[in-house]
């Protein structure tokens, strides 16, 4: 049986987000026929904001409303310390945790020959122009425990540590293939103690 097309529309919206297979798309379509008008036009509204008003910090890469963003604008924070992770999800899992103080550098991505993704694909050109002018001393590389996470790991630091910033690497506790921004705040915390010279 065909669904009417409105209906089929909603099932290929929901279809196109993560981890939602044709089941669950069109359970959330029935789903949003039942809610109530206004709850589906805050819904609505929610997603065309976040679209429209949120963009990406020039300076750090994060998910931003501003730009700089509130991290890199705190002169507050350690000026000297970048911590390098995969995506804005992370830095949110770092903030979260509330010890670390310094600023960050979002990838965007990972290094992953299989897929073809290059450090030009990522935020790596990016990273290496903000360490010229010597503010910071030192790069926390907080890419994810896995083989593509660890090999960009390697590769910042085979570039960085000839200009004498001293790289470190988080590892202590961290299960191996998971993914930083599911860590709990204390397992983060001590990856960040943890965290050894590479
Ligand atoms: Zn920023």
């Amino acid at each position: 049986m065909q669904y009417p097309a409105p209906i089929s529309k909603l099932i290929d919206g929901f279809m196109k987000l993560p981890g939602i297979g044709p089941k669950t798309a069109s359970r959330l379509a029935f789903y949003v026929l039942d809610m109530k008008e206004d709850d589906v036009l805050d819904f609505a509204k929610a997603l065309v904001n976040a679209k429209r008003d949120l963009t990406y910090c020039s300076v750090c890469h994060h998910i931003t409303d501003t730009d700089p963003c509130r991290i890199c604008e705190d002169k507050q924070r350690d000026q000297t310390v970048l911590c390098v992770v995969q995506d804005s999800k992370d830095v949110m899992a770092m903030e979260k945790m509330r010890e670390y103080h310094g600023l960050y550098h979002v990838l965007h991505g990972e290094i992953s020959p299989m897929e073809g993704i290059g450090p030009e694909d990522i935020k790596i050109p990016e990273l290496l122009k903000r360490l010229q002018d010597d503010t910071v001393t030192e790069i926390i590389v907080a890419t994810n425990p896995t083989i593509e996470g660890e090999a960009t790991a390697m590769y910042i630091s085979r570039l960085v540590k000839p200009t004498g910033i001293k790289v470190t690497r988080i590892a202590h506790g961290l299960p191996v293939g998971g993914d930083l921004e599911y860590a709990d705040e204390v397992t983060l915390s001590r990856a960040i103690e943890g965290r050894r010279e590479l």
